[in-house]
């Protein structure tokens, strides 16, 4: 029989996510402080006592603990309150409203994160009420700033007050989410991230009439040589260590896919035919599971000209570049440059705006298998596998400091073969008050079996 859900805490957990979504953190400008200081209060009411960190006014980060005996290491549930905009005129219900119907918590910030604070704080509610004896520190931080890069938050907080918020075990955002798929369940925990390089590029030329296009160098024709070659590269296949384990795993979970995944993990080089099968099976698995394969670039942004008959001597364009475990930013830009090698080089600059590099944690651990054998209590027969996420989490800062760091917030399958990542960022982002029970019950089991 499966474990028994903590069904109690619904109204509660649920009124803590609505409530949390009513306060519009918005990055740019962030505003945690007001989400830190609601979180404080509604902490006080079970005896805790919180701190609020501020990297600047209103920039506020919470973070307080239940003390353990030391004879553990310790854990940080991780989360941050910032929140990216959301454009009302395009939801179906106020994205700041709060709003809980069909069974849904509705509003910016349910999945990306808010829904992971409220089931965190529950948690440790949870741990001080039912008075778990804890053999190690159980650590809470809700964060600003993680959608703008963490510099506000996280960063702020490893740099400046280390032993408030350090812990050897992190659980964060980025995973838990489990892929329904023909014979059962398959949860994927984030135990890795792609890293990144965002760069510009700049081509000049001279500038002349648009009447008399060959009297000029037009800069926006050399442009495109410069995205056509990047846009269209294609890196070579590399299967990490995270990316082959799942694909197992995933290979374990049908028929239809044992042999094609089979083929693909036994030689990456036919990846290009293996994933134009798979995309018959479910679209969205090729697109979930080829940029897990290979270094990717992607042009975001061009701009070029001013007038209509001028052909302009300068066009740039901002390139999203992203790299895998093993990878580095160095090596990524020494190939992309190679690549624009014989178009001109005098007539092109190269600007890095910014990068980061990959992480990664170790899947063998006490951390891991606990939060395996726990989901199999919950969901009999699953399947649960590591992930490496394609975007980029706090948890980037403390694997830098040797922590391991895990993306787990647990929620039951949508439709078969949906995508990991659904409505996060997206139009009328919510999460059903069922996964709030559901993550609530399995992070609660996960803490109380690692710490006790
Ligand atoms: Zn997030």
């Amino acid at each position: 029989m499966p474990a028994k859900l903590l069904k109690e805490v619904e109204g509660e957990v649920t009124q803590l996510l609505s409530d949390l979504i009513k306060i519009n953190t918005t990055n740019p400008p962030g505003n945690e402080t007001e989400a830190a200081r609601f979180l404080a209060e509604n902490l006080s009411r079970d005896g805790f006592d919180c701190e609020i960190f501020e990297s600047a006014p209103g920039r506020g980060s919470l973070v307080t603990r239940v003390k353990g005996s030391e004879e553990k290491p310790s854990l940080l549930l991780l989360s941050h309150l910032d929140v990216v905009a959301a454009n009302a005129e395009e939801w179906s219900v106020d994205p700041f409203g709060g709003v809980v119907k069909d069974g849904f918590v509705w509003g910016r910030g349910a999945l990306d994160m808010k829904g992971m604070t409220a089931v965190e704080v529950m948690v440790l509610k949870l741990l001080k009420r039912n008075n778990v004896k804890l053999k190690g520190d159980v650590l809470l931080a809700a964060t600003a700033d993680e959608e703008r890069g963490g510099v506000s938050g996280v960063d702020y907080l490893l740099r400046r007050y280390p032993e408030k918020i350090h812990a050897p075990y992190v659980l964060n955002e980025g995973g838990g989410s489990a892929i329904s798929t023909g014979r059962r369940n398959l949860y994927v925990v984030q135990t890795a991230e792609k890293g990144l390089v965002w760069f510009k590029v700049k081509a000049k030329g001279v500038p002349g009439h648009g009447s008399m296009p060959d009297a000029a160098d037009n800069a926006i024709l050399r442009m495109s040589k410069v995205i056509e070659r990047l846009g269209g590269y294609h890196a070579p296949v590399t299967l990490v260590p995270a990316v082959a384990r799942f694909l197992r795993a995933l290979a374990e979970e049908d028929t239809a896919l044992q042999e094609p995944l089979s083929r693909l993990l036994a030689n990456p080089k036919s990846s290009v035919q293996v994933l134009d099968e798979l995309s018959e099976v479910a679209t969205s698995l090729r697109e979930e599971i080829e940029p897990r394969l290979k270094m990717t670039v992607a042009p975001t942004m061009v701009r070029g000209g001013v007038k209509e008959n001028i052909i302009p001597s300068e066009c740039e364009t901002v390139f999203d570049c992203r790299i895998l475990p093993g990878q580095t930013v160095d090596q990524a830009l020494t190939l992309l440059k190679g690549l624009l090698s014989d178009i001109d080089q005098d007539r092109l600059t190269f600007e890095v705006l910014q990068a980061q590099e990959p992480s990664e944690s170790p899947v063998e651990t006490p951390l891991y298998n606990v939060i395996s054998r726990v989901l199999g209590e919950f969901d009999p027969g699953c399947g649960v596998a590591p992930m490496l996420m394609t975007g980029g989490t706090d948890s980037r800062f403390f694997r830098k400091t040797g922590s391991v760091c895990y993306g787990f917030f647990p929620r039951l399958p949508g439709a078969p073969y949906e995508r990991i990542i659904t409505t996060e960022h997206g139009i009328d982002e919510r999460v059903s008050v069922e996964n709030l029970v559901f993550g609530t019950s399995v992070l609660y089991e996960t803490v109380r079996k690692l710490m006790s």
